[in-house]
């Protein structure tokens, strides 16, 4: 797969990463419409509160992977494999937090039985099969919520998910589509599942996809669902 040649670079005033401590906070931003303070990055869902002196800046996902911004834990200096090992276990339970806060959310605005189903599936695999994905997406549609699908890890890995995929009619396909990765999006394509529709918006497709791509690239272990929450083939 060819990589973006965008080159990112530090603000000025950053200055260097190692005087900048994580504080541990992590902001979830289910609008995906979060900026960087290091790279300027726009269009972040997940960012990382650093502090020096009095500044406090968020940073995204790309940069936590790149630059050695320092950790302390319970007065204890971290060294930057135990930062990021200490982020990468945070940003886990985070991600799985604000999914599950939303589907509640979506739950409670619509008395909708199926959608039970939905939180009972999610909270015992962290991750929703194709199915579950478009009752999910078409609600949280019917309740116009400001929630981006892509905060969902959707289940495509095995043949029995892709053909799940390929049972849904047009409508269920186009909604869950544009929470699939490109490589999700090529497989499930590559089967002949493709929505129609999703010929029709393939240039936005492609413009989002290099925004995940990025983050995945540099680090893996943060953003790729897979080594987070292994799913059986
Ligand atoms: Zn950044």
């Amino acid at each position: 797969m060819p990589m973006s040649r965008i080159r990112y670079t530090l603000n000025e005033a950053v200055g260097d990463p190692r005087e900048w401590s994580f504080t541990w906070a992590i902001l979830d931003d289910v609008t995906w419409s979060s900026a960087c303070g290091f790279c300027g990055q726009t269009e972040q869902r997940l960012t990382y509160e650093v502090v020096r002196a009095e500044r406090v800046l968020w940073i995204c996902q790309r940069c936590v992977g790149r630059y050695p911004v320092s950790g302390t834990l319970d007065g204890q200096v971290l060294d930057s494999r135990a930062v990021r090992a200490h982020i990468h276990g945070l940003t886990a339970r985070q991600k799985q937090r604000t999914c599950h806060d939303a589907i509640r959310k979506v739950q409670a605005g619509l008395s909708d039985v199926s959608l039970s189903e939905v939180a009972v599936y999610f909270d015992r695999n962290l991750q929703l099969s194709p199915q579950r994905a478009a009752v999910l997406f078409s609600a949280m549609a019917r309740m116009g919520e400001p929630i981006d699908a892509r905060i969902f890890e959707v289940q495509t890995r095995s043949i029995a998910h892709q053909d799940e995929f390929g049972s849904l009619d047009e409508a269920a396909r186009m909604a869950v589509w544009p929470a699939l990765s490109p490589q999700q999006q090529r497989r499930l394509a590559s089967r002949g599942y493709a929505p129609a529709g999703a010929r029709r918006n393939a240039r936005i497709w492609e413009r989002r996809g290099p925004q995940v791509n990025i983050a995945g690239a540099c680090m893996p272990a943060l953003s790729d669902p897979a080594s987070l929450i292994p799913e059986t083939e």
